[in-house]
């Protein structure tokens, strides 16, 4: 059996949290045993909005690095690369910039919600717009196969794999492959406010570098039920978030069957759950957080360094093949 290519990457725009964890990560250190598997630090995409603050983009990028070390991503195994670093994905995107439309790219659901959510008004950066395709250079740049992503990402996979066989039509080849997202379980962590999505640009979530106290005092800030007031009054188990965080995170799911079914009835309090959830997301948490604090700077640039080294090269060979099928190599290197 051949070994399967995954490719995988997240935004530098702020430390990753519980639902990269369960939407995403969790996958990768499954999946880079049984795989070649490159993950990106996506700066690229980050600037799509951030681009009058590529401060922020650069202070964010050893943090996510240290994020996937943290949660055992072994560079040993998983080829870790940052995307400014790789020409070949700028130029693949320029090329596949033709075969989608700009109607196409707004009927994405994820780019609009997200447009919607930052305010752009009437100036929607043509580089936010366009970012799925850059994501489509990035997914064919790599050969992927599987791509572990949350929920959100489906569009994105979709549209890769309408460019990837028009693509081959047009240019009469096989050079490009179609990829599938790989789903976890947690296809989607909804936020601490109840929100669809944790998110960083939301602040919302709960993060995986986190201090004990923050974790506690985010957990006892949870959306529960407005109308469960008194202990003894039925509540809402539908849309509670604390309900929607043990499913995601306490194994015993008998015991969450039990206590959700109290809690319709009445007679059990937001306080004991918060309490029950706070302490499994604190030990959840606290591996990951003493893993982060021994790492250095030092080692996190060489680790990047090493793999953004071997990704340059992964990235050019499929750029050279792309431009032969769309025949405009005239000078190969
Ligand atoms: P931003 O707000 O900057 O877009 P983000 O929190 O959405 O940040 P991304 O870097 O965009 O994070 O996403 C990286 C990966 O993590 C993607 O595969 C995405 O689907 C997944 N992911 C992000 N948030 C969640 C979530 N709440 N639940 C499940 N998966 C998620
Ligand atoms: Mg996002």
């Amino acid at each position: 059996m051949t070994r399967k290519i995954v490719l995988t990457g997240d935004r530098p725009t702020g430390s990753l949290h519980l639902g990269h964890l369960v939407g995403s990560l969790e996958s990768r250190v499954a999946l880079q045993f049984s795989s070649d598997q490159y993950v990106m630090v996506a700066d690229v995409q980050a600037l799509t909005d951030y681009f009058e603050n590529p401060q922020k983009v650069m202070n964010n990028m050893l943090e996510v690095v240290a994020d996937y070390i943290a949660v055992g991503i072994e560079p040993e195994l998983t080829t870790i690369f940052i995307q400014s670093q790789i020409p070949a994905l700028a130029e693949l995107t320029a090329y596949y910039m033709n075969l989608t439309s700009i109607s196409r790219l707004e009927r994405n659901p994820t780019v609009k919600a997200e447009i919607a959510q930052k305010s752009f008004g009437e100036s929607i950066p043509a580089g936010f717009l366009c970012y799925p395709i850059s994501q489509t250079a990035d997914i064919t740049a790599f050969r992927a196969d599987l791509v572990p992503v949350g929920e959100d990402q489906l569009p994105m996979i979709e549209l890769s794999n309408e460019i990837v066989r028009k693509f081959n039509r047009i240019y009469n080849t096989d050079c490009l492959k179609e990829s599938k997202a790989h789903l976890s379980n947690v296809k989607r962590l909804v936020g601490i406010d109840g929100k669809a999505k944790a998110s960083k640009s939301l602040n919302n979530a709960i993060f995986l570098n986190d201090l004990p106290q923050v974790i506690h005092d985010k957990v006892y800030s949870m959306f529960t039920d407005p109308d469960h007031i008194r202990v003894s009054d039925p509540g809402k188990v539908e849309g509670n978030v604390v309900f929607t965080y043990l499913d995601a995170f306490y194994k015993e799911k008998d015991e969450i069957a039990s206590l959700k079914k109290k809690y319709a009835q009445g007679g059990l309090g937001d306080v004991v759950l918060k309490s029950l959830l706070n302490d499994i997301l604190q030990k959840k948490i606290k591996p990951i957080r003493e893993k982060r604090e021994t790492l250095s700077k030092k080692n996190l640039l060489e680790i990047c360094f090493e793999g953004t080294k071997k990704a340059r090269d992964i990235a050019q060979t499929t750029l050279q093949e792309v431009k032969e099928a769309m025949k405009i190599s005239f000078f190969k290197e």
